[in-house]
């Protein structure tokens, strides 16, 4: 009888909790979601943020409750405050390209301008919206705010694109699934079979590998059939460009196979057409690469023979915040990792702050720093090399999907693409 007493307490607690959470968001927002755009310019040692125009989209996709992004991750984070009580009631933390190009050559000399985009619920009353930047020290610091009405009638309810989009499985309401929306980039009208069935494949891809496979019903998978004028996507390096409705390309930041876009106005003008928590954009051509940074979006080669590693890789930065453990490629970035900072990435640690990251899944006897040795093969641990430099910067396991990329996602990295899923469902 106890037992029974306890758990209906539990139960009205949780109801309790669940209503109280429910009107919280009634409480400060309503159907739709503000799009805020801004053009985002620096170098290597200064950012600016500048307003561009305020959007009204249909589309909210997150939780209704949990809505105060619980990690602490990203090189950035926006916060929505109530203007009336100073009240934080929407924040989220998200990476940019802009960044990752802040860590090149060419910002030491040149100024360039990205567009930056953000989106929350459409709030009933005026808001507060801060965006603040990691700093060299790891910490966020505050960059820009503004107060937003949402009675303005600058706000712009229209759509630039009218693409259909195609359900490919829906397991639930986008409030309680991760949505993930596939984007089609240099598919001319002609090809979208080919898309859907090359859409459909990377899916497969995805939710073919753990923790994705036995949470697949966590999500629901959609894709916009986005038209481009021509076939294919940039190759500056062979002179090849093609006008394509998100203006991805290979050679990012002078490397052959980082293929991005810094169009991100474009992205999410064409994914404002549906529900999304993660974009994919899966781009026509068989030449292999791509990149994926986290709550941006991830983008591949839907037809290269290495897609299925790849896929699933980049969905692991895009959506699970995880880093690159490996250092022995050539990459565009310098001193990605400050030695001195705990990176923000759940997957990699320069033992500034261990107790932060995996140290509750090493079991005890197992050697700190972990050496590199057959014996600890299998065995979560702290082994030397990752964030693209071989020292100084540590990784969980000797091989992960996001190492080599012939293995499995390692426990780590498994587990904090289980708590990602568990926040997006608010469960
Ligand atoms: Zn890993």
């Amino acid at each position: 009888m106890k037992k029974l007493v306890s758990v209906c307490f539990a139960l009205i607690i949780s109801m309790f909790f669940q209503t109280a959470q429910a009107q919280k968001f009634d409480e400060y927002f309503e159907t739709g979601v503000m799009r805020v755009d801004l053009v985002f310019s620096g170098t290597a040692e200064e950012t600016s943020y500048a307003l561009s125009g305020v959007k009204k989209e249909q589309f909210y996709s997150g939780p209704k409750s949990n809505m105060i992004d619980p990690f602490d991750y990203g090189d950035h984070k926006f916060v929505v405050k109530d203007s009336a009580s100073g009240k934080t009631i929407f924040s989220h933390t998200y990476c940019t390209l802009f960044r990752e190009w802040q860590t090149t050559e060419e910002s030491q000399t040149i100024r360039r301008a990205y567009p930056h985009v953000i989106r929350f619920p459409w709030p009933i009353a005026s808001v507060v919206v801060e965006i603040h930047d990691r700093n060299k020290q790891g910490a966020f610091q505050k960059s820009w705010s503004a107060t937003l009405n949402p009675q303005s009638i600058f706000s712009d309810p229209g759509n630039p694109y009218h693409f259909e989009t195609v359900e490919l499985e829906i397991n639930g309401t986008a409030e309680e699934k991760v949505d993930l929306l596939f984007l089609a980039e240099g598919y001319t009208a002609e090809e979208m079979d080919k898309f859907i069935e090359d859409a459909k494949r990377s899916a497969g891809y995805i939710f073919s590998e753990e923790p994705f496979k036995s949470k697949r019903s966590m999500f629901n998978i959609r894709a916009v059939k986005s038209t481009s004028q021509d076939s294919g996507t940039d190759i500056p390096g062979e002179a090849i460009w093609k006008n394509t409705v998100v203006n991805s390309s290979f050679y990012t930041f002078g490397i052959e196979r980082y293929m991005t876009t810094m169009d991100y106005k474009s992205v999410c003008d064409v994914a404002a057409s549906a529900h999304y928590d993660q974009i994919y954009i899966l781009v026509n051509t068989d030449k292999y690469g791509g990149g994926g940074i986290y709550n941006h979006y991830s983008i591949s080669a839907a037809g290269n023979e290495a897609s299925r590693a790849v896929v699933i890789h980049e969905f692991g930065h895009a959506f699970g915040g995880l880093a690159d453990e490996y250092y022995n490629s050539a990459v565009a970035y310098n001193d990605y990792f400050p030695l001195e900072v705990e990176p923000w990435n759940p997957n990699l640690t320069t033992l500034v702050d261990f107790d932060s990251k995996w140290k509750n899944m090493v079991s005890e006897g197992t050697p700190v720093p972990t050496p590199s040795e057959e014996a600890y093969k299998e065995i979560v641990g702290v082994y030397e090399g990752g964030g693209y430099v071989a020292r100084g910067v540590y990784r969980p396991m000797i091989d992960c999907r996001m190492h080599t990329n012939d293995a499995a996602f390692c426990p780590v990295c498994s587990e904090a693409l289980k708590k990602m899923i568990a926040t997006i469902t608010g469960l």
